[in-house]
Order: C-alpha cells, then structure tokens, then sequence
C-alpha cells in the first residue's frame, strides 16, 4: 500500500513514514500535479478535499478527521494499514532506512542516547540518524494503537 497525502496532511504523512509506509507528500505541489502523480504511481490520494477526490481515475480516501491518531485509526478501520516495523523509513525523505552498527554512530549522536540507545539507522538521502528516543516510542505506541 502507497499513499500520496494531499498539502492539508503533512502531519499524517509523516507518521505513515514513521510507520514504515511509503508515502509522498509535499506542500508545494498543486491539486493538478498531486492528481498527476497519484494517478501515474497507483497510490491512494489520502485528502479532506471532495473536490480533489472527485477527479477521475483516482484510487482516494476521504480522511474525515483532523485529529492525526483518529486518522490512523480510520485507515486502519478502512483495510489500509498492515503491521509493519515502524522507524523503517526517513520521515523527511520516505526512503528506507539502513541500518547502522552502534559503534559507527558514535560521536554523530548525543551521549545520553549512545548510552541508552542500541538501535541505530540511517537515510541513505539525507544522512539523518534515526532512533527510537521516549518521545518517539510514546507517539509511536499511541498511534500504532490506533492502527490496530
Ligand atoms: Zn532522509
């Protein structure tokens, strides 16, 4: 499943990343390109915009609330979410992460998270290092709750 999320959505793309979904989003697109490229990569146009959903041809879903965990929640409930390993894909970038051995990340990151820390990855775009801090857990504890 590959969703394209419309400019009114940027928080829930990207925690559809963080949940290991490949999902294209950008603020700067028109209602035109987002259509283009939906209809061109067969992904599902995630929009609270009727009219955008109404163009032809398009695999689209209404997301009816502007609360980011009921969101979840509503794609889960409509079949569009599977398990996957969350904090697999760059939410900046929504390329797959690669994983990296501790020792390498040494220096690159905040003492207190090497000492805590064991699981590192990497975004082979941006080079933005990824782990799995309290805060992150905590969101990803909530929303992945609502997904189930
Ligand atoms: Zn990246």
């Amino acid at each position: 499943m590959r969703f394209l999320a419309d400019q009114m959505l940027g928080r829930l793309a990207k925690w559809l990343r963080i949940l290991g979904y490949d999902t294209l989003y950008s603020n700067a697109w028109s209602d035109a390109e987002i259509a283009r490229l939906a209809r061109a990569e067969g992904r599902v146009l995630l929009t609270r915009d009727t009219r955008l959903l109404a163009r032809k041809g398009l695999k689209g879903l209404y997301v009816s609330s502007e609360d980011l965990v009921e969101q979840i929640g509503q794609l889960a409930r409509e079949g569009y979410l599977d398990s996957r390993p969350p904090f697999t894909r760059c939410l900046r970038c929504n390329v797959s992460l690669e994983q990296v051995d501790k020792p390498q990340v040494l220096g690159q990151v905040p003492p207190y998270v090497y000492e805590t820390q064991d699981e590192f990855r990497r975004c082979p775009q941006c080079g933005r290092l990824f782990w799995r801090g309290t805060h992150w857990q905590r969101m990803v504890e909530r929303v992945s709750g609502a997904a189930r």
